[in-house]
């Protein structure tokens, strides 16, 4: 089993980077799109503690710390009557983790709302990243070919009120509760959707929604979604992982590319 590492402080993280070879650790957020090998020869996985930065406000420009749930970001931005976030509630995630995937759905993404980073990079500076630097595209950001760790994220959210920013979040919650299995164990979306296509119209039509192989299913709500009712192994999904890949590129010709983090 991997060690896990919470951390408090930008400053201990920059100590940790600078200690150890980059080859020791991985970077995790809430692990919600990660499938971590057990039996991994990476002994550790870093995270930021949940409450490791305290939250400032300037109007309507906040500074939060990445490893804020995104539970708690919601509710931090109901108190504050700040609107943006919304379309993210209901989801296990982040705020590290959003803003390395440009978490997104529904049109909307990170990157509408990012206005800098705080990185801890592999040299073990710690420093502010403008939103070009990032280089977020389609879930996807610089994060996943540099091994730096998002301490902090500056957003841009919008006034409003408390109680219209519950509606929207609640309505959002219901929406995705109706079209994905929400309450199940799963890592959003398994693979990206390719340019003109969705992935879960491709395995749906490919015969693969709802079948199941031992303790893994393929969600019979959303055919992008792989549960897991209890007791897959790493191994087992990475093989299911493959095999809907090359049904997919067999039945459509089309290579799907997976949005899932694998921690080999
Ligand atoms: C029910 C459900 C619904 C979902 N719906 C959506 C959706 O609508 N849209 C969407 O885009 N995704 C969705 N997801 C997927 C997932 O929540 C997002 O990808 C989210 O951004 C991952 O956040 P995390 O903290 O769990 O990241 P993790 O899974 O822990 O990590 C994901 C990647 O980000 C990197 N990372 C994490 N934290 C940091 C950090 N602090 N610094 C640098 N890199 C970091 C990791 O190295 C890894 O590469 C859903 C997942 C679930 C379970």
């Amino acid at each position: 089993m991997n060690t896990v590492i919470d951390f408090q402080t930008p400053d201990e993280v920059s100590d940790y980077v600078r200690s150890v070879p980059a080859d020791d650790f991985y970077i995790l957020g809430r692990g919600s799109n990660s499938l971590i090998n057990p039996d991994s020869i990476v002994p550790t996985v870093i995270r930021m503690a949940a409450d490791a930065v305290v939250p400032e406000i300037n109007g309507t420009r906040v500074r939060l710390g990445a490893g804020m749930p995104m539970n708690r970001l919601q509710d931090f931005a109901l108190k504050q009557g700040l609107s943006g976030l919304e379309f993210a509630a209901g989801v296990p995630a982040s705020l590290g983790g959003m803003v390395a995937m440009n978490f997104g759905c529904w049109g909307r993404s990170m990157s509408d709302f990012v206005t800098g980073i705080q990185v801890v990079d592999d040299r073990g500076e710690i420093r502010w990243l403008t939103v070009d630097a990032a280089q977020f595209s389609y879930r996807t950001s610089v994060f996943h070919q540099k091994k730096w760790m998002v301490v902090a994220a500056e957003l841009e959210l919008t006034t409003s009120d408390s109680e219209t920013v519950r509606t929207a979040m609640l309505a959002n919650i219901h929406t995705r509760i109706e079209k994905q299995p929400l309450r199940d164990k799963t890592f959003g979306s398994i693979f990206k959707n390719p340019p003109g296509h969705y992935a879960a119209q491709l395995l749906e039509s490919a015969g693969l929604k709802g079948r199941q192989w031992g303790a893994i299913q393929l969600s019979d709500r959303h055919a992008n979604f792989l549960l897991n009712s209890g007791g897959a192994r790493y191994s087992d999904t990475i093989q299911v992982l493959e095999l809907l890949r090359s049904t997919v590129q067999s039945v459509a010709n089309i290579e799907l590319e997976l949005e899932v983090k694998i921690f080999k």
